[in-house]
């Protein structure tokens, strides 16, 4: 049957058809926020654009119980950016990195290029695991992601080990953030972007900074042989953060919906409230791939499922030709990520996204494998 022809049935289609994992699912009330606040086309270095940037550190220590001393610290660029000045100015001498799919890769190669730094060194695991890191000899930086988001895994290595040595810890928290409790202490360098499940827009990143890696960051501000252009200088950024500024300008939208957003999750139970919904989303998702001759979850071990990205490998179905079909039905954005597995789907399940449209969106993919299934 011609993938034009399937004409999925209104009833059953999921009221919001956003499941990707970033930019993800915004709430009309975030977008509304924009229009009503007053703040758009307003410089960011008067007070108004200043408190919105002091509200939102606020509300991100008070969401993660921000530890005594810790900072929050922003700036332009996303995590990518982050990568890039943590490289320049939170290592001394060589990092370790945890490697366990895409986005943990990118940044053990940017580590790896730098040329003041040696060579990381790598712990490895195939996609759908991940792997333990272990404190070696010579390491200053080790660093890991709470969640792999290409492949859908959860990794709740704990640092204690590692505690006795003078290491940072660096965790990319990129696609978790806002939607998963964890004790700070012991994590020097938590750091995310906006547009994942805090449900804001692309293009800044966060860093809360221990500080142990307030002091690096200072003490390797003047290294030897080392030149930081000040778009990457992560003193800089302490400095503006400490003004509640960005080195440069920051998309005001974004500012906005992610205060927005942050109120919402304190209201709605804080950190804890928010991992317990997305549990409730994705704990559906793997029953219902366990319960499908022609689905399994491709994260083998429960404990490594990811609660927010629910990654399925699908059989005997194509998985392109499904999501073809639910674009044209106005659901997207649930395709595998580059590169990982053969012939998955990959579902994201955030705060802002409605149990009942989860439901409904395993409906609906039951009724279109159905078909061509025939
Ligand atoms: C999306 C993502 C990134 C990259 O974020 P950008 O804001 O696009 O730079 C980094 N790490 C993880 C774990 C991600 O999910």
């Amino acid at each position: 049957m011609s993938t034009e022809k399937i004409e999925i049935p209104k009833e059953i289609l999921p009221k919001d058809g956003r499941f990707g994992c970033g930019p993800s699912l915004i709430r009309p009330s975030q977008l509304e926020t924009i229009f009503t606040c007053g703040l758009m086309g307003t410089s960011h270095r008067q007070a108004p654009i200043k408190n919105l940037v002091a509200s939102i550190k606020d509300r991100l220590a008070q969401l993660y119980h921000l530890p005594q001393g810790y900072e929050v610290v922003l700036g332009n660029g996303g995590a990518s950016l982050f990568w890039a000045s943590a490289t320049a100015c939170l290592i001394e001498k060589r990092a370790a990195h945890a490697v366990f799919g895409a986005f943990s890769k990118k940044f053990a190669t940017e580590t790896s290029r730098a040329p003041f730094l040696e060579e990381s060194l790598i712990f490895t695991s195939d996609p759908g695991s991940a792997p333990e890191i272990a404190a070696t000899e010579g390491i200053d930086f080790y660093a890991w992601a709470h969640q792999e988001t290409s492949t859908g895994v959860i990794n709740n290595q704990k640092p204690d080990f590692l505690q006795a040595q003078d290491a940072l810890i660096a965790v990319d928290a990129t696609s978790i953030a806002g939607a998963k409790t964890i004790d700070l202490n012991g994590i020097d360098v938590y750091y995310f972007s906006a547009q994942k499940a805090l449900a804001s827009d692309g293009g800044i990143w966060f860093a809360l900074l221990s500080p142990r890696a307030l002091e690096r960051c200072e003490k390797l501000r003047n290294a030897p042989n080392r030149w930081v252009p000040d778009i990457l200088s992560l003193p800089l950024a302490v400095e503006n953060s400490r003004s509640n500024q960005t080195v440069n300008t920051p998309a005001l939208a974004t500012l906005i919906m992610l205060n927005e957003q942050l109120g919402y999750l304190l209201e709605q139970g804080g950190l804890s409230g928010a991992q317990a919904h997305c549990q409730t989303g994705s704990d559906l998702i793997y029953q219902w791939a366990c319960a499908q001759p022609w689905a399994t979850p491709f994260v083998n071990d429960p404990a490594l499922r990811s609660h927010l990205v629910a990654t399925i490998e699908l059989e005997g179905v194509e998985a392109k030709k499904v999501l073809e079909i639910l674009r044209t039905h106005h659901v997207v954005d649930l395709g595998g990520y580059r590169g990982i597995g053969k012939n998955q789907l990959r579902i994201g399940v955030f705060p802002n996204t409605e149990i009942a449209n989860v439901q409904a969106l395993l409906e609906t993919l039951d009724y279109v494998i159905g078909i061509l299934l025939g």
